[in-house]
């Protein structure tokens, strides 16, 4: 009877025992436009962890045991309510956990720039350009690689300061335009334009409004955005480290002067690289 009684509480014991302790941290608010991490640890080892978010699945690299961290974010216009979900795959089981993450909205400053006419209202003949620059960069944004080129740190791609902020309300001559995607970043034309981690060159070009441009794609869904080029150094495919140099500051394109506009995605939407640079 004794037995069967401590068989039985046994029993109990192990059924309610966790199998693998995991302990994730997700915000359960963000403001639009920002980056942020899901913060995970466990004892064991999954066998694989894949993450869905935004409509996009991907599979993360397991660090696991210990700790490890998965960059996700909020584009300006994704306010609302919205699902995580995380599956971990153990030998024999698997396990999904799902977050609720508020993106809340967030006051961006306007600002009004006056261009010339010809660069406000593009002529006809640039529309059919305008439409393939920006499919080809779109495009480009929404590569998803599964395999993770940087390690979680960005560094600053030039030394500059901040000449216009992320999520800036635009206003070019009177009339509003789309907000700013990245920051423009000072610098003297010929300023060396740095890799801000590791990634693989995906895309390179000379558009109308970007001039020229270089994406690299840091894998799983991040990528970094470098436009207004003066010169190019790398091409398509090529793995540049952090801290390479992929090209120099110019005015190319739509500008009004010398400056880095440095744009950063998370699976196809662009959060504020003020939030990840190393400044
Ligand atoms: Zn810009």
């Amino acid at each position: 009877m004794i037995n069967k009684l401590l068989f039985c509480l046994l029993l109990t014991f192990f059924w309610t025992m966790p199998v693998y302790a995991l302990d994730i941290q997700v915000p359960s608010e963000v403001g639009r436009g920002e980056p942020f991490w899901v913060d995970i640890r466990s004892d064991e080892r999954p066998v694989g962890i894949k993450v869905g978010w935004m409509g996009r699945e991907f599979a993360v690299p397991v660090d696991l045991p210990g700790k490890q961290r998965v960059l996700l974010g909020a584009g300006l216009d994704k306010m609302g309510e919205h699902e995580l979900s995380m599956v971990f795959y153990w030998d024999e089981e698997s396990r999904e956990k799902t977050y609720k993450i508020s993106v809340k909205d967030k006051e961006y400053p306007e600002q009004h720039l006056s261009l010339p006419e010809e660069m406000v209202t593009p002529p006809r003949e640039v529309h059919d350009r305008i439409a393939r620059d920006r499919e080809q960069i779109r495009s480009a944004l929404g590569t998803l690689t599964m395999d993770r080129y940087w390690d979680g740190d960005f560094e600053e791609p030039v030394p500059g300061d901040v000449s216009s902020p992320f999520g800036v309300q635009r206003f070019l001559n009177g009339q509003p335009r789309s907000a700013h995607q990245g920051v423009d970043l000072r610098g003297p034309e010929g300023t060396p334009v740095k890799a801000i981690a590791r990634g693989r060159v995906v895309l390179t070009g000379d558009f109308y409004y970007g001039g020229k441009t270089v994406i690299l794609d840091h894998g799983q869904g991040i990528h970094s955005l470098y436009m207004h080029l003066s010169s190019i150094d790398v091409r398509e495919d090529d793995l540049v480290y952090p801290g390479e140099k992929v090209g120099e500051v110019g005015m190319t394109g739509r500008a009004t002067g010398p400056h880095l506009h440095l744009g950063i995605y998370v699976l196809g939407d662009a959060v504020d690289p003020m939030y990840l640079l190393d400044r």
